[in-house]
């Protein structure tokens, strides 16, 4: 069944930027959706409205069957966010921060969940560390940790590779790995084609504000020619 479902959106910033135009998909539970496109595209866009964070000018988005518009609150509960800027309290612990995260969703503490995800994100073992001591690396997982303390059923990562070395990437690649054997279903963007090969069940191209193309990554890559 599908988690998210949008239909005819667009967005007309004020600027008068058409980022959206009557883009229509449905994501599915468990899915890995990477949506790929150059600088620009509107993929931020597209995200942010899914979150609840830009208003549309057109057309609708349910997530797990709640219209964004109409019943943003229940909506938004299904859903984690992980921006593309690294903010966290340089002085806090990591397990603060991942508590104080779930705190604001109104979440009952769950100290035997968060202790799952930061072993799940190999970050159990930092757990008393103050974030400003991790590396860049650790940072990123923070905020995936962070996205996930109120369990939610569809977790967002904006460009989560943007500006970061290939170890880091890859180490990121595997991260995601690691939630999809957990069930999250995942929406990611990026503007490298390899790297939505390397983690998406399904591809989603958009340029200039529309939705080009959605297809399963193999199909898509089969049309590419074979990789060696
Ligand atoms: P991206 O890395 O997704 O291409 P940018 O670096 O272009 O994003 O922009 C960063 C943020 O600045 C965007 O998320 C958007 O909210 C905002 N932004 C981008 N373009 C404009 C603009 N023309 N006017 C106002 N804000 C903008
Ligand atoms: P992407 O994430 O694919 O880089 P964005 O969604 O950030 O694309 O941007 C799509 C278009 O909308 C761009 O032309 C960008 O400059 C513009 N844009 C993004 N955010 C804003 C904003 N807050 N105000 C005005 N224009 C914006």
């Amino acid at each position: 069944p599908a988690i998210i479902e949008i239909e005819s959106l667009s967005k007309q910033y004020n600027s008068g930027t058409t980022a959206l135009s009557d883009v229509s998909m449905n994501i599915a539970e468990g899915e890995i959706l990477a949506l790929l496109g150059p600088n620009g595209a509107g993929k931020t866009t597209l995200i942010s409205i899914i979150c609840g964070l830009v208003v549309p000018t057109g057309g609708s988005v349910r997530v797990g069957g709640h219209d964004i518009g109409r019943d943003w609150r229940a909506a938004r509960r299904l859903i984690g966010l992980v921006p593309q800027e690294i903010a966290l309290e340089p002085f806090e612990t990591v397990l603060n921060t991942v508590r104080f995260t779930r705190g604001l969703y109104g979440e009952a503490p769950d100290d035997a969940y968060l202790e799952q995800i930061l072993r799940s994100l190999s970050l159990w073992d930092k757990r008393d560390a103050a974030t400003r001591e991790l590396s860049g690396g650790m940072k990123r997982r923070v905020l995936i940790a962070k996205a996930l303390s109120h369990r939610p059923k569809v977790l967002f990562l904006d460009e989560p590779t943007a500006g970061v070395d290939v170890a880091l990437r890859r180490e990121m690649w595997q991260v995601v790995e690691g939630l999809r054997r957990d069930g999250v279903t995942i929406i990611l963007t990026t503007h490298y084609l390899e790297e939505a090969e390397a983690m998406a069940d399904r591809i989603g191209v958009i340029d200039k504000g529309r939705l080009l193309l959605v297809r399963p990554t193999a199909e898509l890559m089969g049309e590419f020619g074979k990789k060696e």
